[in-house]
């Protein structure tokens, strides 16, 4: 069960959970939801909503209610499945809710209070607030609100932007002004959901880096808003159009209300989004993911073809692109490993010798399909190495006679700042080796990426601008000094878009 919050912030929680085996992957970011929809049970709506987007992010779980008199909040680490019961949800009665899952790239991953929403007090009322991307300024930012005598709860950036938004809504008395000041001052990646007792706001950073999309409840029942849009079809909701870059939505009874709260810069949708973290079912700005990836699988066997007797995918995301490539190359598809899927991020920590095992915990072979064959595997990214390695090891041991490893993605050279884990960069396996010596690495007979023109070139998006930085090293949003010094190699430095 999840723990109640009451506005002031009184009650909590820690609950320990056991790390996730290191299975060494980009790692998902977190998921945001919101509906606005008087008289329809939101906080179950929102349930379903944050169940959808559950692969974005499994270590917390969290809905804040609006009634029209206050805002409720219960949230905990764990499933969605895991914090919630029936009768949180029946308790959490209200016209408006938003919800968050959390996978933290800021702040510890296990603390309750690292959890989101986070609420802030503005004079008598109460605001709730989930952040999908992560701030790369929120260092500063914290230490001059802590001067202003403002306490936190948590060591989060999203915090320091809800306490941000409390602040210059109490200073303007306009939660949009207040909003609208805090995206002047916060930078990075951002696709926020704040909550009152009567209203929702959904905004985006101006490069549209973290996706957020508007949908509509059937017979104009109300308004809903998802990171992605498989958050609408689980409860029947139909995909209206995305939120803009720099965009403010305001949902309440006076409907949708739209302003720009900063000019709009050069599009820089994280591009990753498309061959990993998103679901297949969902689209966004205009592109099918599973359209997206079964196009890289295309493009990947054109671009580097190898003579094969089966093509397999590693599941999930590397399951379309590996069909995509089999049609392409004439190559039959089949499964090569089976995944265990009820493996969250909080099962208990396996010892130092369930940990060897790495890889099984996730995944197994089907030897029956794999005995003697020349194996092409396709997979979405190689991070630091060690999961490819295991698996190409994995697939020798159950009789493959050749693997191929294909990537439908260009090597990740360059960390992320902007809402995933790969923060360090000696830790990056392509930021050290070169494609010959990964190839070594991991054992493979050969080994493939996907050129970064050729990924572009399968992505059908309406506004076609994308952050590259992992695989280019140009990046959208400057990144603070400290950061630059602490997360790069001394020897590469990263590139900056022009600011418009
Ligand atoms: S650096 Fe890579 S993972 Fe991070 S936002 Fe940009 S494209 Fe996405």
């Amino acid at each position: 069960m999840g723990w109640r919050m009451l506005a002031d912030g009184t009650a909590s929680d820690f609950r320990k959970i056991g790390n996730p085996a290191d299975l060494d992957h980009v790692e998902e970011e977190c998921g945001v939801f919101g509906v606005y929809a008087p008289g329809e049970d939101v906080s179950r709506l929102t349930y379903f909503g944050l169940h959808a987007l559950q692969h974005r992010g499994q270590e917390s779980a969290g809905i804040a209610v609006g009634d029209g008199y206050t805002v409720m909040c219960t949230k905990d680490t764990g499933l969605v499945t895991q914090v919630f019961e029936e009768s949180d949800l029946e308790s959490l009665t209200g016209k408006v809710a938003i919800g968050h899952c959390r996978y933290s790239t800021s702040g510890g991953k296990t603390s309750w209070d690292n959890a989101q929403p986070h609420l802030s007090i503005i004079g008598e009322r109460v605001m709730a607030l989930a952040h999908n991307g992560t701030l790369v300024n929120t260092g500063k930012l914290r230490r001059v609100l802590v001067d202003e005598g403002i306490t936190f709860r948590s060591d989060t950036d999203s915090e320091v932007a809800a306490k941000l938004i409390g602040y210059y809504t109490m200073e303007t008395s306009h939660m949009r002004m207040g909003i609208k000041k805090t995206m002047e001052l916060i930078e990075g990646a951002y696709a926020m959901i704040a909550l009152t007792e009567h209203a929702i706001y959904a905004f985006r950073d101006p490069n549209g880096i973290r996706p957020l999309c508007l949908g509509k409840l059937s017979d104009n029942r109300g308004w809903v808003v998802s990171s992605e849009t498989c958050g609408f079809d689980i409860i029947g909701a139909e995909y209206v159009r995305d939120i803009e870059p720099g965009e403010i939505v305001k949902i309440s009874e006076d409907g949708v209300e739209s302003e720009q709260g900063l000019p709009q810069r050069k599009h820089a949708a994280c591009i990753f989004e498309y061959v990993y973290f998103a679901r297949p079912d969902s689209v966004m700005d205009g592109a099918g993911v599973y359209r997206a990836r079964e196009a890289m699988g295309r493009r990947l066997s054109k671009e580097a073809p190898v003579e094969a007797d089966i093509v397999m995918g590693v599941p999930d995301s590397g399951v379309p692109a590996a069909i995509g490539y089999a049609r392409e190359s004439g190559i039959v598809y089949t499964e090569g490993v089976t995944k265990n899927r009820y493996i969250g991020r909080t099962f208990i920590e396996p010892t130092q010798e369930l940990r060897q095992m790495g890889i099984r915990l996730k995944l197994n072979p089907l030897p029956y399909t794999l005995r003697n064959r020349r194996v092409i595997v396709v997979d979405d990214s190689i991070v630091r190495g060690n999961t490819s390695k295991q698996l190409v090891k994995m697939l020798r041991d159950a009789g493959a006679k050749e693997v191929h490893m294909r990537i439908v993605s260009p090597p990740i050279v360059w960390p992320c700042f902007y809402g995933i884990d790969t923060d360090i960069q000696k830790q990056l396996i392509s930021a050290n080796m070169t494609v010959e010596e990964t190839r070594e690495f991991i054992g493979a007979d050969s080994l493939a990426y996907l050129s970064l023109e050729g990924l572009e070139s399968c992505i059908y998006a309406q506004h076609p601008g994308f952050c590259e930085a992992c695989f280019n090293g140009e990046y959208p949003v400057e990144l603070p000094p400290d950061l630059v010094k602490n997360s790069f190699k001394p020897d590469m430095k990263p590139v900056y878009w022009p600011k418009e």
